[in-house]
């Protein structure tokens, strides 16, 4: 009688052990899942030049580097949520090619693409924001037919919408429009809600225009103005909105102007770090949306 209960007795207490050590690490589990932020779809922030990403990675938490390629992603947190900023270099094709790459390696769940721009507008001035309400592609067109000795004449140059069709963009007549990217409707009410946040200029909504190209002939700026309702240029932003747009991911172009010589406004590059504080703000609202 005496041996069965003590085998009982050491039983019970193997069993309640055990289930002492598995609520122990359930409990652990669960802690690192509500906690985690690997579980946490991260918002991506680009910059192409060293001095429109360098300054925000230095903002992140616990910020690791990872390199491919050409780019560079400062991994981290703000305010524990995960943000990974992309260095990725200048030009359509390098920006394109990083935000593809962002969104299969992450999982992103938004794409700020942001920087220094060229205005358009004579409104706008150096230090003033334009939030890209839409981009579009100032690269993309067709030229006038012409034989030799004919000339050549940028102001007949239609625009080419590269989305339009499977066929031919050449000759299809229905490719022979602007493509405008649409910005994210949450992600403009969170830069609107930090605007008045910002000193150093206005920051607006408008249309950020995008080319591998840097525009200095004042006629051709207005023609884009006038045409593509652009507020300002610059070299990535329309590459990022079209992969954001074709794998579904919020995007946002947020472009302050570090020139525009339709006012004189002389190019300051102290306007790259000067934007990459209004976006932290940005990301700031925007993340306390999300949680
Ligand atoms: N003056 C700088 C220019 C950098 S090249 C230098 O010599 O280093 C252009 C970069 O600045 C691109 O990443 C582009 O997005 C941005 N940019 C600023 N103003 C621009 C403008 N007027 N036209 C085109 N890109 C402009």
């Amino acid at each position: 009688m005496r041996r069965i209960s003590l085998r009982n007795l050491r039983l019970v207490g193997f069993i309640v052990c055990m289930i002492f050590l598995a609520t122990i690490v359930s409990g652990c589990n669960s802690a690192a899942t509500s906690t985690s932020d690997t579980e946490k779809r991260p918002i991506i922030v680009q910059g192409p030049m060293p001095i429109e990403a360098e300054k925000f990675a230095e903002k992140l938490n616990d910020m690791e580097v990872e390199e491919s390629g050409n780019f560079v992603f400062y991994k981290g947190t703000i305010d524990e949520y995960p943000v990974i900023v992309t260095k990725t270099s200048k030009g359509m094709e390098n920006t394109a090619a990083a935000t593809a790459l962002a969104i299969e390696k992450y999982d992103p769940i938004a794409i700020i693409n942001q920087g220094t721009s060229g205005g358009h507008d004579p409104d706008l001035h150096v230090f003033d924001i334009v939030l890209g309400k839409r981009t579009v592609n100032i690269g993309s067109m067709k030229t006038a037919s012409a034989e030799e000795n004919e000339g050549m004449d940028p102001s007949l140059w239609k625009p080419m919408d590269l989305m339009a069709s499977e066929g031919s963009a050449g000759e299809d007549p229905n490719a022979e429009k602007i493509r405008y990217f649409e910005g994210d409707d949450e992600l403009l009410a969170a830069a609107n809600a930090v605007k008045d946040q910002y000193k150093l200029g206005k920051v607006v909504e408008g249309t950020i225009g995008s080319a591998d190209l840097w525009n200095n002939e004042v006629d051709r700026i207005n023609w884009f103005h006038e045409k593509y309702g652009t507020s300002v240029e610059e070299m990535e932003g329309a590459a990022a909105a079209q992969i954001s747009e074709s794998y579904n991911v919020p995007f946002l172009g947020i472009r302050i102007l570090s020139n525009n010589k339709t006012n004189d406004g002389q190019y300051n590059p102290e306007t790259a770090s000067a934007n990459q504080d209004y976006v932290y703000l940005v990301l700031k609202e925007y993340i306390s949306k999300l949680k």
